[in-house]
């Protein structure tokens, strides 16, 4: 049997300041059940708001709903997200995602936990200097 799950049942949560920098909210889309290892969050980025390093171990998609976003794989070069753009993450790479300087930005984050159940690994935190490079 299939299920709903209502909006109204699931409050706005706020992301912690040890893996992410600046107001960052979380809106848990669906958190699947096994046999599934599906997890999708809506997640939304203040100005100037971004994770901190990290890596996910079956790698991570990212579709972007609406604003200005930034990602970056490590040793590659800033990359500006639009709207329908979809982000694939490979397993185990090292990256970033959060707002353009600026400006709002919000996507649709999609991953799966590995067989032993591992999820995202968070690293250091990024910094200003490395935020703040002009995107590619
Ligand atoms: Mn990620």
């Amino acid at each position: 049997m299939g299920k709903i799950i209502r909006a109204s049942d699931r409050a706005t949560k706020t992301q912690p300041n040890t893996t992410f920098t600046g107001t960052v909210y979380a809106d848990e889309v669906v958190v699947g059940e096994a046999p599934s290892r599906m997890r999708a969050t809506r997640v939304s980025f203040t100005p100037g708001a971004r994770t901190f390093w990290h890596t996910h171990p079956v790698g991570q998609t990212l579709y972007c709903l609406h604003g200005i976003g930034r990602y970056q794989l490590e040793g590659s070069h800033v990359v500006e997200l639009r709207p329908g753009d979809t982000v694939v993450i490979p397993p185990g790479a090292k990256h970033w995602h959060g707002s353009a300087p600026g400006h709002l930005f919000a996507h649709l984050a999609m991953s799966e936990v590995s067989d032993s159940g591992e999820g995202t690994k968070w690293l250091d935190a990024v910094s200003e200097a490395d935020y703040g490079r002009k995107p590619a």
